[in-house]
């Protein structure tokens, strides 16, 4: 199975994609995690990137781009994959299509988490995430076991500095701004599952495992 994650940030893409990794075997790749190791390793990649994240902008589309093809282009490339934050612009979309067709592995599905603005600063200004295996909590919905540690490996949990109010509603409006064209695109090939993103995760991933199996797809 081979699919992208849509939906605004903190509609909880994260979750679903670490889920679909652990108990369906697909291989996560979620470009805000790579850019966010890039800054904290400051290489390069990183020091272009920080200022857009810290504004809560997006990375230019060719610098991402270029993450995605490298990652495919490798010989260990996976050939099932939840992609988690990419692509998030048409061109983006556009260019994952050409590497997945150069490497021959074709989208399956594009899943869109539908989860309204207010929820969605609610959610982002409790989460909490850990800076060493990428676990996300929530204060107060999904506290971590130990005060402010992390359950799988007791790392400090922290903030992330894009999930500050100012950075969500920036978000949200780039977001907003660029979402329509992607699942477009998408629904132009008959791909996008959509999905109800509200309730506990694990309902979500109920509801995301039974959207699969039916294959039930939005057509224009
Ligand atoms: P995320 O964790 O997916 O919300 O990504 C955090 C930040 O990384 C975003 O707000 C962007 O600044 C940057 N980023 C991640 N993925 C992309 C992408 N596909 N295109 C542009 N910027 C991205």
């Amino acid at each position: 199975m081979r699919l992208v994650l849509l939906g605004p940030p903190g509609s909880g893409k994260g979750t679903q994609a670490r889920w679909l990794q652990e108990r369906c075997g697909l291989v996560h790749i979620s470009t805000g995690d790579i850019l966010r190791d890039a800054v904290r390793q400051n290489t390069p990649l990183g020091q272009l990137a920080r200022p857009y994240m810290e504004q809560g902008r997006y990375v230019p589309d060719e610098v991402v781009n270029g993450i995605i093809a490298e990652r495919f282009r490798r010989s260990d490339r996976p050939e099932h994959f939840v992609l988690d934050g990419y692509p998030r612009t048409r061109p983006q979309a556009e260019a994952l299509d050409a590497i997945l067709a150069e490497v021959g592995l074709p989208l399956d599905h594009a899943i869109l988490l539908n989860v309204p603005d207010e929820e969605i600063v609610q959610r982002i200004a409790g989460r909490r995430s850990c800076p060493h295996c990428g676990a996300i909590y929530h204060i107060p919905r999904h506290p971590p076991q130990r005060n402010q540690q992390c359950d799988y490996c007791g790392t400090a949990l922290i903030q992330r500095a894009d999930d500050r109010e100012e950075a969500i509603r920036q978000r949200l409006r780039v977001y907003q701004a660029t979402a329509p064209e992607v699942v477009g695109y998408y629904q132009q090939q008959g791909k996008v599952l959509e999905m109800n993103g509200l309730g506990e995760p694990e309902t979500i991933f109920a509801r995301l495992r039974q959207a699969l199996a039916s294959g039930k797809t939005l057509s224009t």
